[in-house]
């Protein structure tokens, strides 16, 4: 899965997520990355995020929208992604899966599960020293 959150110089913001699916899918499956608020979900007000993972347990949390809302009532990105994994981790201790969050102003963080790290990017081209830098982050397992 490829998951992205975009902001422009306008403070207009994106969200989507690309995917192959799981292996091994049935056919017709659909999965969360296309569902509103479980693959991705974004407000420019607030901000966005991306999930990916095992799908079919993560799309009955909607952790997309949930770490959007936590960072509506004031959390981090990280902390809101963390908030939508733990969402998840407490009804499904060993699935594996991870959020990426971006508020409004273009901070970002990610939290993870059952996996040991996860690493995303972050691009910037105002950043001429380092446009494109990846960022990790360790998992609860
Ligand atoms: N979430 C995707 C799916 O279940 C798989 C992935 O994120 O790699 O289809």
């Amino acid at each position: 899965t490829i998951g992205m959150i975009a902001i422009d110089r306008k403070g207009n913001m994106a969200a989507g997520t690309s995917t192959n699916g799981v292996k091994f899918k049935i056919p017709g499956r659909i999965g969360d990355s296309p569902i509103p608020g479980s693959g991705a979900y974004v407000d420019n007000e607030v901000g966005g995020a991306t999930a990916t993972g095992d799908g079919d347990i993560m799309l009955r949390f909607l952790p997309s929208f949930v770490a959007v809302e936590e960072m509506r009532r004031g959390a981090a990105p990280g902390a809101a992604a963390a908030a939508a994994v733990a969402r998840v981790a407490r009804y499904h201790p060993s699935f594996m899966g991870a959020v990426v969050a971006m508020d409004r102003h273009g901070n970002t963080g990610a939290a993870c599960h059952g996996i040991p790290a996860f690493p995303y990017f972050v691009s910037d081209p105002g950043n001429l020293q380092e446009p494109v830098q990846m960022r990790t982050v360790k998992c609860t397992l």
